[in-house]
């Protein structure tokens, strides 16, 4: 069995690795803290690392994995823009879960959504304290409105076509658009000046750091609902919270947030929350937050786990691994690896 060192563990988590973990020759111990400078000796003994999106994966970490013996690091989610790829080349492999359930991700979108422009969070605090006024909880018909989507990857696509199911009019941008998918793509201007509704749906990286900032929030329409469930960054967040609160943005429906990694996934509840942004949003009535959940459904928990496993068993077995990611795949989109070999 190989050992794998499993960080920031939750019980949603162990769900489906502790049910599979044992027919892909894996043993998980589960540490319930964040992958850390201060937490990465916890890794010594262990073959694997096993991590997540808000662990702190930079040089320092990366120096004490390798010195620990550690040569390859799964990432149980898609995203990567926390790893140091650059440390991370020739000294350990790192490989990622690029697809589990683009559906729960686009579905979760559309839930924000629904529920930012129904009230239904209002609605739902109102009838339990027997208060049936329908007063300030009017939205307005999807049908008909123009949602402009950010990134037409497989979560993008999958957003589309429920919005289209929705009889919306959609509006794409996407530096690598899909060739012959049949959507309207426009550049980003264009879209940020025709949309009811912006979703972000790309990865964060230089390119799209702050791809929603003051100046594109400007180019938008007033009342503007801007839906984020790709990660905070993508957003200058005060920049946000300035045009909520003239309401030159009509709403917001945020699932990740740039500062998440401090408080997202945890009970804060009993502290007093430092992060004045991430307060002043929460207190705003036409913003809606949930806790980077868009990934919690079974159907994709099972298959991050299936093939976080999947990945780590074939690394050990010294098979080609098509879900590696490294310095070059990053910096150029897509890498020269053939997916028969290993990046290195
Ligand atoms: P994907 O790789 O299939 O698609 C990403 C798309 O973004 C690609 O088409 C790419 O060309 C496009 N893109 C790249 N640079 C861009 C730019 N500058 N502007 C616009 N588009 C650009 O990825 P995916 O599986 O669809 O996931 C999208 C993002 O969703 C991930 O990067 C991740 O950050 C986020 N995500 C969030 C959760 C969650 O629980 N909230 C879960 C999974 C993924």
């Amino acid at each position: 069995m190989m050992k794998c060192a499993f960080y920031d563990a939750k019980p949603y988590d162990r769900t489906w690795f502790d049910a599979l973990q044992g027919a892909y020759g894996m043993t998980c111990t589960y540490f319930e803290s964040k992958l850390s400078q201060d937490t990465a000796l916890l890794a010594q003994g262990h073959d694997a690392v096993i991590a997540f999106v808000n662990d702190t994966i930079d040089r320092q970490v990366i120096d004490i994995l390798y010195k620990k013996g550690i040569r390859v690091l799964a990432m149980r989610c898609a995203g990567y823009n926390n790893v140091d790829f650059a440390s991370a080349f020739g000294r350990i492999h790192v490989l990622r879960v690029p697809a589990y359930s683009p559906y729960s991700v686009a579905e979760h979108a559309m839930a924000l959504l629904l529920a930012l422009d129904r009230k239904i969070h209002h609605a739902y605090n109102r009838t339990r304290d027997f208060n049936f006024s329908l007063s300030g909880l009017a939205g307005f018909d999807l049908h008909g409105r123009t949602v402009g989507v950010v990134g037409t990857g497989k979560i993008g696509r999958v957003f589309i076509d429920i919005c289209k199911g929705f009889g919306m009019h959609v509006l794409a941008y996407d530096p690598f658009p899909v060739p012959g998918y049949d959507v309207q793509y426009v550049p980003f201007e264009e879209l940020c000046r025709s949309s009811d509704i912006i979703s972000l749906h790309c990865p964060l990286n230089a390119d799209t750091y702050h791809v929603i900032d003051g100046k594109a929030i400007a180019m938008m329409k007033d009342g503007v609902y801007i839906v984020n469930t790709s990660r905070g960054a993508l957003i200058d967040s005060e920049a946000l919270l300035e045009s909520l609160k003239s309401l030159k943005v009509g709403g917001a429906a945020l699932d990740v947030y740039e500062e998440e990694s401090q408080f997202f996934f945890e009970d804060w509840s009993a502290s007093v929350v430092q992060d004045d942004v991430l307060a002043r949003l929460l207190s705003l009535h036409h913003v809606l937050i949930t806790s980077h959940q868009a990934f919690l459904t079974d159907d994709a928990l099972k298959n991050i786990a299936e093939t976080t496993l999947e990945n780590l068993r074939a690394f050990f077995a010294g098979e080609p691994l098509p879900n590696e990611i490294c310095y070059y795949c990053t910096r150029i989109d897509s890498c020269a690896k053939d997916h028969a070999t290993r990046c290195f």
